[in-house]
């Protein structure tokens, strides 16, 4: 057979490792050519919420492929986003008034950063230095990048990213130097701070309390500085809420949302503004509109499917579900973090992650990782640790069994990590 010319996001593939073929799925299962059932245990990269091929949301695509496929959007509209927009208004914070479509967690916030510069510029007190939380993720495009961390995955790139602000992460004990940090950050009249609230995913799932993230947002409201909240990974009741902002009470001025927006079932990402960032944008002078647009933006079949989406969630019990899902890992959790070679043993609703011990001390690039997902891909098992973390974020659908193999699956890291003390 002639070899693939797919060149994978995220793989070397001078290390030649196996890269299965999923042919279908359904809730929490992949299915791959060579016959196998693999328990999805990372949502396929945080996205599938109510688990794979929902039958109301693939029902909701087919329906919508009848009627219209694509169409401009800069001055056109059409029913599945108006249905959206409405829709997302209604189950979001109340001041989020606008909602702003695009197709992917990266040019969501490309729009946020966008909109923030944009809104001081035309008040006529142009601001452009944008604050950030030290090892957050926030995508893989120039704009999104300059906002995250700086590492292996963006050192080529440096040269073109921008300047940030960086307050440092507000870790067990050290809250009040990150609170104070961004007081002082404040004075210099930056134009936003962008958080991933409570929870910062790719930086290695670490968390922070409530309390923090409410902090940090009336700090930057005391200082009219804008509040931008990265829900790209935490929305869609990952952590628990339909919003981690709910948890601190938190109402940002931009909110970034993507991968459950539709389920997780095709690419689709919004940005949601406050009146007061719109009206900035709105006069008779053609020099003032928002400059940003994609091919797709708000595609009706991906709008179709977060219709579906919304539905489900206003229908169906699923906090109740994620609860239950919450709950269920939490015990899971507790027994795995009696092994002693497990630390850290941390969980925000349906999220659960744990740190291996890491000799090398090389994080992301950990000797450990590739032999872990080999570990886990012998046993029918989607996970993807970063560096030496481990966890677990499934389908809120997920059957007991499947989650006990995952949980198993974890426990028996330890033939793994032996190997790695070994010469
Ligand atoms: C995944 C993610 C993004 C990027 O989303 P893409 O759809 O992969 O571009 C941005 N922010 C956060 C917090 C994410 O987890």
């Amino acid at each position: 057979m002639i070899p693939s010319p797919i060149w994978h996001p995220f793989t070397q593939h001078g290390l030649d490792e196996a890269i299965p073929l999923v042919t279908h799925a359904e809730g929490a299962a992949l299915f791959t050519d060579d016959g196998r059932r693999i328990v999805d245990g990372i949502s396929s990269w945080w996205v599938t919420t109510h688990g794979h091929c929902h039958p109301r949301i693939m029902a909701a695509i087919a329906a919508q492929t009848a009627k219209l496929d694509q169409i401009i959007f800069a001055g056109w509209t059409h029913e599945p986003a108006e249905t959206l927009a409405r829709g997302l208004v209604a189950i979001m914070p109340s001041a989020l008034s606008r909602v702003f479509f695009s197709d992917s967690g990266s040019t969501s916030v490309e729009v946020a950063l966008k909109m923030a510069l944009g809104y001081w510029s035309n008040r006529g007190a142009p601001r452009d230095r944008i604050l950030v939380l030290q090892n957050s993720y926030h995508g893989d495009t120039i704009g999104a990048m300059s906002v995250g961390a700086r590492g292996v995955f963006n050192q080529a790139y440096a040269p073109l990213l921008f300047d940030v602000g960086t307050v440092p992460f507000p870790s067990a004990g050290a809250e009040q130097r990150t609170l104070e940090a961004l007081e002082r950050a404040c004075r210099d009249a930056p134009a936003a701070l962008i958080v991933e609230p409570l929870i910062l995913g790719a930086g290695g799932m670490l968390l922070y309390p409530a309390w923090v993230l409410a902090e940090m947002r009336a700090i930057c409201a005391r200082h009219g500085v804008l509040f931008i909240a990265d829900e790209v990974m935490t929305g869609w009741g990952r952590t628990g809420t339909l919003l981690a902002c709910a948890q601190a009470d938190v109402v940002p001025d931009i909110l970034c949302l993507s991968k459950g927006l539709t389920g997780g079932a095709v690419p689709l990402a919004v940005t949601m503004a406050t009146e007061e960032i719109y009206a900035a944008h709105l006069s008779d002078d053609r020099a003032r509109m928002f400059y940003h647009s994609s091919s797709y933006t708000a595609n009706p079949i991906a709008c179709a499917a977060a219709n579906a989406n919304l539905a489900i969630w206003r229908e169906e019990p699923v906090l109740e579900r994620i609860a239950d899902l919450a709950a269920r890992q939490q015990q899971k959790l507790a027994k795995l973090a009696e092994l002693p070679f497990i630390t850290n043993a941390r969980q925000l609703g349906t999220i659960t992650a744990i740190d291996l011990p890491d000799p090398s001390r090389s994080g992301y690039l950990s000797q450990l990782a590739p032999r872990l997902l080999a570990h886990f891909l012998d046993r029918d098992l989607l996970l993807r640790p970063l560096g030496t973390t481990i966890y677990v974020m499934p389908p809120y659908c997920i059957q007991d069994a499947d989650l006990d193999r995952l949980y198993d699956g974890i426990a028996e890291c330890v033939s793994v990590i032996d190997g790695d003390h070994r010469p």
